[in-house]
């Protein structure tokens, strides 16, 4: 297999890194910051909290990137999409972030203003896609900058060649890094790893683990982002149904096998989506022998 990050065959450090969203109300806010309280002895390499379709939570990811930068020692990256605004207002936002301390960016180009399966149509003075607002970000500052990658393809893609073609684009304004969409079948991942490789990117392709809060609400959004979910994973949370801890069980095995064997294939760092809820995190981190400060985890990143 192509390797992903040569230095992750020769150490035994996973690199973790673990996503947020901003909360949308105090309820959410608590639950959020006991996540992070609880997340942060695991040392993550980095975190970093989302950006919502249209700016519509701007102050709400400023205000939470702001306060992770402020008041903890976590390496915060914030998202930011292009859709709906013009050059000027992203520079502004950039300017805004970077103002509370953000050195590291996820680039997207954000879903349609329609949603999720309408036209996307880019703003007439914006960022046409992701690559332009990566080209865009390079002008406006020395920032780390992440970017999304589709082991199953963008649902809007022609074919995965046009959507590495998007990878590469991305990658050759100035990407460091691809996030991607969860998958659960290391296959695909693996030959999609392969594909890219061949295209001649070599930037780490980090892979998005989703552990399963709720099978049922993973397979409607997944059904949306074009994203699979193997059909034996009804067998293995059948009987789970009135069960939370028993459902939490088989969530956290999954997702440990998956890291577990995208470790084996030579895949040193991991991209948890947390949901803004710790304890499957931790359970899965636990089954992998990642404890709080454990010497399996690399450092946080400066
Ligand atoms: P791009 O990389 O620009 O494009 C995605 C694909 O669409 C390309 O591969 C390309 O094949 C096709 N495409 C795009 N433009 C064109 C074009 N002009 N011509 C032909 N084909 C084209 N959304 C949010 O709103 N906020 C977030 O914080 C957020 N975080 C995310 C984090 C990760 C790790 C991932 C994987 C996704 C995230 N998203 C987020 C979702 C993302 O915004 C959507 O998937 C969106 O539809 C595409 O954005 P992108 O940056 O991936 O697009």
């Amino acid at each position: 297999m192509a390797q992903n990050d040569r230095s992750s065959t020769q150490s035994p450090k996973l690199k973790i890194s673990f996503e947020f969203f901003p909360p949308k109300s105090p309820d959410m806010a608590d639950q959020l910051w006991q996540t992070v309280e609880a997340l942060q002895p695991f040392q993550p390499y980095f975190v970093s909290v989302t950006y919502g379709a249209g700016g519509t939570t701007r102050e709400p990811t400023l205000a939470t990137v702001g306060r992770l930068i402020g008041q903890t020692s976590l390496s915060t990256a914030a998202h930011l999409t292009c859709v709906g605004a013009s050059r000027d207002e992203v520079r502004q936002v950039v300017d805004e972030f970077k103002a509370v301390g953000v050195r590291h960016f996820v680039a997207l180009r954000g879903d349609p203003q329609g949603g999720v399966g309408t036209r996307y149509e880019p703003h007439p003075g914006g960022f046409e896609n992701a690559a332009d607002l990566v080209g865009g970000l390079r002008e406006m500052g020395e920032f780390e900058i992440s970017v999304s990658a589709y082991p199953e393809k963008h649902p809007e893609s022609q074919d995965e060649a046009a959507d590495i073609d998007m990878l590469k684009r991305k990658v050759d304004a100035g990407a460091t890094r691809a996030l991607t969409q969860f998958f659960f079948d290391n296959d695909v991942f693996e030959r999609y790893l392969n594909r890219v490789r061949a295209a001649g990117i070599s930037i780490p392709i980090v892979p998005g683990i989703m552990p399963i809060q709720n099978l049922t609400q993973l397979k409607r959004f997944a059904s949306m982002c074009g994203a699979s979910v193997p059909e034996h994973f009804d067998r293995r949370f059948g009987g789970t149904e009135g069960d939370a801890q028993a459902r939490a069980e088989v969530a956290s095995d999954i997702a440990a096998e998956q890291i577990a064997d995208l470790a084996g294939r030579g895949i040193g760092e991991f991209h948890l989506y947390t949901m803004n809820r710790a304890p499957l995190t931790i359970s899965t981190l636990s089954r992998l022998g990642l404890g709080p400060q454990s010497s399996g985890l690399s450092g946080a990143a400066a």
